[in-house]
C-alpha cells in the first residue's frame, strides 16, 4: 500500500487471487475510503459479467458499489476523464489491451486500482493479470479457504465439465482449493 500521496502522482495498485478470496470486497474496501475522502471515482467491469448485478460490483459476500459495466478497455479510457480514483473489477476479462490503458491512466497522475484472477481454472497465469503485476505500484495476494481442507486456498477448482477459459460463474460452478486438494482438469494434464 502506498502512503504518500501527493496531488499528480498517479500508481496501479493490483488485487489479485483465486475465486472467493476477497479481491471484490477488498476492491471496493478501497474505492469506498476514496469516495468518503471526496475523490472523484470510476468503477468498471466487464459486460460479461452480469452475474449479481449489470450496475454494481458486488462480491460473494454481499458488499456491492454502483459500477459502470463496459465493452472495453476504450470505454473506460473514456469514462475515465474527470476521475481521480479508477476501479476495475474482473481485469482478467478485458485483455493485454488493459495494460496500456492502465499505464496511460496511470501517467494522467490517477490512481488505478484493478482487480482480478491471477490463475486460469486450469491453474495457468490468466492474461493480463501476470503482466499487470510487473508494472503496478502495489500487489495485494488474496486467499481463499480451502473448503476441502480449511488450508489457505490460491486456486480456484471449476466442479463441472465445462471447458474453456471464460464460464462465469459462482459457488455452482467453482470451489476455492488449496494447491494440494486442486485437482487439474484432464486437459490440463
Ligand atoms: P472474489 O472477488 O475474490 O471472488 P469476493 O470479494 O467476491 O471474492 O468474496 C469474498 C467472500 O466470499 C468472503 O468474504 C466470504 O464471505 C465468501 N466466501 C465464499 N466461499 C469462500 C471460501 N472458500 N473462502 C473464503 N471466502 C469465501
Ligand atoms: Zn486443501
Amino acid at each position: 500500500m502506498l502512503h504518500v500521496v501527493t496531488k499528480d502522482l498517479g500508481w496501479i495498485e493490483v488485487i489479485t487471487g483465486s475465486m472467493f478470496s476477497g479481491k471484490s470486497e477488498e476492491l471496493i474496501r478501497r474505492l469506498r475510503r476514496a469516495q468518503i475522502a471526496q475523490q472523484e471515482v470510476a468503477i468498471f467491469k466487464p459486460e460479461i459479467d452480469t452475474r449479481f448485478s449489470s450496475n454494481h460490483i458486488v462480491s460473494h459476500n454481499e458488499q456491492r458499489i454502483p459500477s459502470i459495466a463496459v465493452k472495453d478497455v476504450a470505454e473506460i479510457f473514456e469514462k475515465s476523464k474527470d476521475a481521480k480514483v479508477i476501479g476495475i473489477d474482473e481485469g482478467q476479462f478485458f485483455g493485454l489491451e488493459l495494460i496500456d490503458v492502465c499505464q496511460k491512466l496511470a501517467f494522467q497522475g490517477k490512481r488505478v486500482i484493478v482487480a482480478g484472477l491471477d490463475q486460469d481454472y486450469l491453474g495457468q497465469p490468466f492474461e493480463p493479470m501476470p503482466q499487470m503485476l510487473a508494472i503496478a505500484e502495489s500487489i495485494t495476494k488474496t486467499l481463499a479457504i480451502c473448503v476441502k481442507c480449511g488450508n489457505p486456498a490460491n486456486r480456484t477448482q471449476r466442479i463441472t465439465q465445462d471447458t474453456g477459459r471464460v464460464l462465469v460463474g459462482a459457488t455452482d460452478i467453482y470451489e476455492a482449493r488449496c494447491r494440494t486438494c486442486y485437482e487439474p482438469p484432464e486437459e490440463a494434464e
